[in-house]
């Protein structure tokens, strides 16, 4: 007779380019994977449209930067390297960057671009990865796509459609058995609550901080911020984000601001990843204000089968 072991609790992060998973949620990613929960990284495009933001980045041998299909592949390589720095599976969902439009006007979008898909076309594949890996929980994007560009934004729109439509048996046919998760959750890597934190300890040891112009630009503007429910605790894996993090050669720079924060000051000021609650369907305690969730399968783990 053999003993039904607990089902494996699954997070699904889904991100719109290779990269933004290592800048947004990736220490949390790799703590629940080192954890044994089953961590699935999706990413909507091939970041085809990316340019090369580090100076010291050398094209690997055999490859080219000239082309879509050349960055396709030097960013395929990149995510490959990422995912195994932080311990996840990964899954294309196989749409082209659309590339971040500049001017005034702003040009349009490349045709056959994610941000031109129609959402139906766009969210198919995602429903059908969460019906087949069956996420407890899903990472994405607040409907900002917490930075203006259109795949980001295009990402958050994919995901909440995959998350009211993959447990509707009813809706996407033929795209796999239906699945419903149980949260839903925005990252918000880069609240002003954490970059003023960060900014002020690095002023205050006498570090030059790289997020003067952020704070002040921000503080000019008057953004709202969104709000924080959950804080994961992930200091101790901040040497397996930064790992993946600069897998990523062409895009992350080694001497830019991802990297200008001692770690230990980290550590100390911010050691969490900040997350919005936008969607439940587990039952949660009523939380007094100013304290916030620790963990993304609160609420969750009760509900697992054993
Ligand atoms: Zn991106």
């Amino acid at each position: 007779m053999s003993v039904p072991e607990r089902e494996p609790l699954r997070l699904m992060a889904v991100h719109a380019h290779p990269d933004d998973e290592s800048s947004k949620g990736a220490a949390t990613t790799a703590r629940y994977a080192a954890e044994g929960v089953e961590v699935l990284v999706v990413t909507c495009t091939g970041g085809e449209r990316g340019d090369i933001l580090n100076s010291s980045f050398v094209v690997p041998d055999g490859h080219e930067f000239e082309t879509i299909e050349g960055r396709r592949a030097v960013r395929e390589l990149e995510m490959a390297r990422a995912a195994e720095a932080l311990g996840v599976r990964h899954r294309w969902l196989g749409f082209v960057d659309s590339g971040l439009p500049e001017g005034d006007p702003l040009p349009p979008l490349p045709e056959g671009s994610f941000g031109l898909v129609p959402l139906e076309e766009a969210a198919a594949p995602l429903v059908q990865a969460v019906r087949e890996f069956r996420p407890h929980v899903i990472t994405t994007y607040d409907p900002s796509g917490g930075y203006p560009h259109p795949d980001h934004i295009k990402c958050h729109e994919v995901s909440f459609e995959a998350f009211h439509a993959a447990g509707d048996p009813e809706r996407y046919p033929g795209t796999g058995a239906p699945w419903q998760p149980l949260k839903l959750y925005y990252n918000h890597g880069f609240s002003m609550r954490r970059i003023r934190a960060v900014h002020e300890a690095m002023e205050g040891a006498g570090l030059e901080s790289p997020f003067g112009d952020w704070v002040a630009s921000r503080d000019a503007r008057e953004i709202p911020e969104r709000e924080l429910t959950t804080l994961v605790p992930v200091a101790d894996y901040f040497a397996q984000r930064d790992a993946a993090l600069a897998a990523h050669a062409s895009q992350i720079d080694p001497h830019g601001f991802f990297f200008a924060v001692p770690r230990d000051l980290e550590a100390d000021v911010w050691p969490w990843d900040e997350y919005e609650l936008a969607e439940s369907r587990v039952p949660l305690p009523e939380r007094a204000p100013g304290t916030y969730e620790e963990d993304l399968f609160e609420g969750v783990r009760s509900e697992v089968p054993a």
